[in-house]
């Protein structure tokens, strides 16, 4: 025992003088936020073929670590790699192609956007996205008018910023061949005018409408997981998950991977169909892309009126809202996932949606079990239905960033319902972590506007003073954690990434500001400096690390 133990001493010793362990990177000088269990800090670490091989003080990692690259942080924070648990990927890439139609005061607004990108001609059609009716002087859905006026021939399909309504012309429905009263089309998803479709279309209908247009070539689609990817890393996102994707969107993802264009962790739902569900019979892990989960619907989004609500909307008495999930179809999934070893993701907004999948749920998962199955938003939870998650595990899965786009006109719509709408920290409680997410391009990429939607609960012009609903604002700690290491766990990749620590993976990202420390405003101004993904720099915004 004594020899063993002179033994190691020496050969420790050994190692200090002559020769150091060899690594790949070290970074030094940071006020590194591992995220680990204790929510330690330390100022360095070592990487190793793509891993932490050691975390500590500067002296402790150089005296034993000798590297080939160098990173002095600059006495700037450092946290693990952003982990945006719910986005769409290809959509984020679509719409960074479209005319961005965010921020419009109006629908003439609109007009002019689309009419600049289609100056010079040469376009088969207009997409544009990103219009909420909610910020214009006149609130009502927005028909089709004008785009026939001023667009009679080309077609036009402008997206709602939340996704779940279009406004189309005519041109662009003539491509579907649909009239009023075709069996396909129904009718609570596309209001009729004298004998006419208004233009706008609602939930299904309105994927449909988007889908007519002419589709991207291969190397359209290749473009835009670039921009996509660009998009994400500069700023500091190095793994999401994409919320339902068809079989032949993976097969370009991968793709993606095989020709070395990837460069992020990207975990892919299912999208519920039956070309996947045959593909696929177990989750399955391939170098950056993991698969473990299926996404499904209950409804569709409050700003449009199409959550499905318990009792009617405050400001449309008798409107409940629209439930999309067919009872038979939805069970077919629930069961094929929980014998596939697969997570369930199910999008629930409105009260009576998050019941009936929570319901649904509890059903299979029977009791306390970690098949970690999720509901997408939570957005609006009767008082007395936090308990499912609580009793059946289910994980949250939440987006801080539509509380405070959403407030303003939620509650007209909610009513006294708001006090258990976008309840974050309530939910926290519920099973003690809970991953966040952006639901991009819905919102923002940016990371640092979901921190700060989940900390301070306020809009972009620092509103309102004091926060909405601030009892259900989380710290700094928690919100970090549902960015990182707890987006992680909902993925099961918790085991190999999410936190800085020895073994896991180096994804991780040097910022101008410490969103642990920094006062609100200067949070929300924080900027990515550096990306890593595996121990690679992956973006640099190329400005001195000096503040
Ligand atoms: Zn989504």
């Amino acid at each position: 025992m004594k020899f063993f133990i002179t033994g190691v001493i020496a050969l420790g010793l050994l190692f200090s003088c002559n020769m150091k362990e060899r690594a790949d990177l070290i970074l030094i000088n940071g006020v590194v936020y591992t995220a680990d269990s204790a929510f330690s800090k330390c100022t360095a670490f070592a990487v190793k073929d793509g891993k932490i091989v050691a975390t500590g003080s500067d002296e402790q990692i150089l005296s034993k670590y000798s590297a080939g690259e160098y990173v002095d942080a600059e006495r700037n924070p450092v946290y693990p790699g952003f982990n945006d648990a719910h986005g769409h990927f290809f959509e984020l890439g679509e719409s960074l192609a479209m005319v961005d139609l965010r921020g419009t005061r109006s629908y003439n607004e609109i007009i002019e956007r689309l009419r600049k990108a289609a100056e010079g001609g040469g376009k088969s059609y207009l997409a544009g996205d990103g219009w909420d009716q909610n910020d214009w002087p006149d609130k009502t859905m927005p028909d089709n008018t004008l785009l026939n006026e001023i667009f009679p021939d080309i077609p036009v399909v402008i997206t709602r910023i939340d996704y779940h309504a279009v406004v189309a012309n005519d041109a662009a429905i003539n491509l579907l061949g649909i009239k009023p009263g075709d069996p396909s089309v129904p009718s609570d998803e596309a209001p009729v005018k004298d004998g006419r479709f208004t233009g706008l279309f609602l939930e299904k209908s309105s994927e449909r409408l988007r889908l007519a247009l002419p589709s991207p070539s291969l190397e359209e689609y290749n473009d835009m997981m670039k921009r996509a990817q660009s998009e994400c890393l500069r700023y500091g996102v190095t793994s999401l998950s994409t919320a339902g994707e068809t079989l032949e969107k993976i097969q370009m993802l991968r793709q993606f991977q095989n020709s070395k264009e990837l460069k992020m962790r990207i975990d892919v739902w299912l999208s519920a169909t039956k070309e996947n569900t045959s593909t696929f019979s177990r989750p399955i892990k391939e170098g950056l892309i993991n698969i473990t989960s299926i996404k499904l619907y209950v409804d569709g989004a409050l700003g449009s009126r199409g959550a499905w609500m318990i009792e009617s909307y405050s400001d449309d008495s008798g409107n409940r809202g629209i439930k999309v999930a067919d009872d038979a179809e939805y069970r077919w999934y629930l069961n094929w996932a929980y014998d596939h070893g697969f997570q369930a993701a199910t999008h629930c907004i409105g009260d009576a949606a998050n019941r009936y999948a929570l319901r649904e749920y509890a059903k299979i998962l029977e009791g306390n079990n970690d098949r970690r199955w999720r509901i997408e938003h939570s957005q609006v939870i009767a008082p007395s239905d936090f308990e499912y998650f609580r009793k059946y595990n289910i994980i949250p899965s939440i987006q801080p960033t539509h509380a405070t786009s959403d407030m303003i006109w939620a509650a007209d719509r909610l009513g006294p319902r708001i006090k258990g709408a976008y309840a974050y920290k309530e939910l926290l409680d519920c099973n003690g972590w809970l991953p966040s997410g952006t639901d991009f391009p819905i919102e923002s990429v940016n990371p640092v506007y979901t921190f700060f939607a989940a900390v301070f609960r306020k809009n972009s012009e620092f509103y309102p003073q004091g926060g909405f609903e601030p009892i259900n604002a989380l710290s700094r700690e928690e919100a970090l954690r549902s960015m990182t290491i707890w987006a992680a766990k909902a993925s099961f990749e918790d085991e190999y990434k999410g936190s800085l620590e020895a073994g896991r993976y180096a994804d991780f990202v040097i910022l101008n500001t410490d969103l642990m420390t920094a006062p609100e405003k200067e949070v929300y101004r924080a900027k990515v400096i550096k990306t890593f993904v595996a121990g690679k720099e992956v973006y640099s915004d190329n400005q001195s690390l000096l503040p």
